[in-house]
């Protein structure tokens, strides 16, 4: 399959500064691809510059759209508990997305927003802001939080089911940055979606996978 390349991407929106706010402030007028038409907020990562450790999701859910932070609903309560029982403390980690902006359809019936999968176009349109926050924030290890986050990172051709938990690299060196360790792992709304009798072990995975990763940090 060809490639998806949009004509216009994040990049065009993207100024040079390594200043984490102003790349901030420039994702909110971002027009890089349709997304930005229904959603509220541009949610940027959150975090210190020179985090070790960056989580990737996929993108803004509902309530994160809402308040404009990553991870701050139902995904972001379970990374919170996945965190928690790794032992690693949230604070000092940068956390992301690899598309900015909330995609959702209407339910049909009431005022629900559906989540809807970003296509890879928006994956690869959005990645420019990606890209920008691995080169500034630097971080030593980067754990893939589910597929989206994964491929944008690996390659579209990067399966989860067969590398979950290992430790990977980046397929291209992107900017300065160092090279660092990527590890993927399920996406905490996998969690919350899969059947009831698998969650417990969904959960273990990822914390074990957190751990992991935490465990690549060279003291
Ligand atoms: N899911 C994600 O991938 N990211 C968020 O910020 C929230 C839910
Ligand atoms: Fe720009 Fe990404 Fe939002 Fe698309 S999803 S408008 S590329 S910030």
């Amino acid at each position: 399959m060809p490639s998806a390349r949009p004509t216009v991407t994040a990049a065009d929106f993207l100024p040079p500064t390594d200043d984490l706010g102003e790349l901030a402030a420039a994702a909110d007028a971002c027009r890089g691809c349709d997304l930005f038409e229904h959603a509220t907020h541009t949610v940027f990562g959150a975090g210190p510059v020179g985090a070790r450790m960056m989580l990737v999701g996929e993108q803004p859910g509902d309530q994160e759209d809402r308040r404009g932070e990553p991870f701050v609903g139902p995904a972001g309560r379970l990374l919170d508990t996945a965190l928690r029982e790794a032992g690693i403390d949230r604070a000092p980690l940068y956390v992301t997305n690899a598309v900015k902006h909330f995609k959702f359809v209407p339910a049909e019936r009431g005022t629900r927003r559906i989540h809807k999968t970003p296509s890879r176009t928006e994956v690869v349109s959005c990645r420019p802001w990606l890209l920008a926050e691995l080169r500034v924030v630097d971080p030593e290890v980067i754990v893939c939080l589910g597929a989206t986050a994964a491929k944008a990172l690996l390659g579209n051709d990067f399966r989860l089911t067969a590398h979950r938990g290992e430790v990977l690299r980046l397929t291209e060196k992107w900017g300065e940055a160092a090279d660092p360790a990527v590890v993927a792992t399920l996406h905490p709304s996998a969690v919350l979606r899969g059947p009831a009798d698998a969650r417990e072990d969904a959960l273990a995975s990822l914390v074990s996978d957190l751990r992991f990763a935490a465990d690549l940090l060279s003291t």
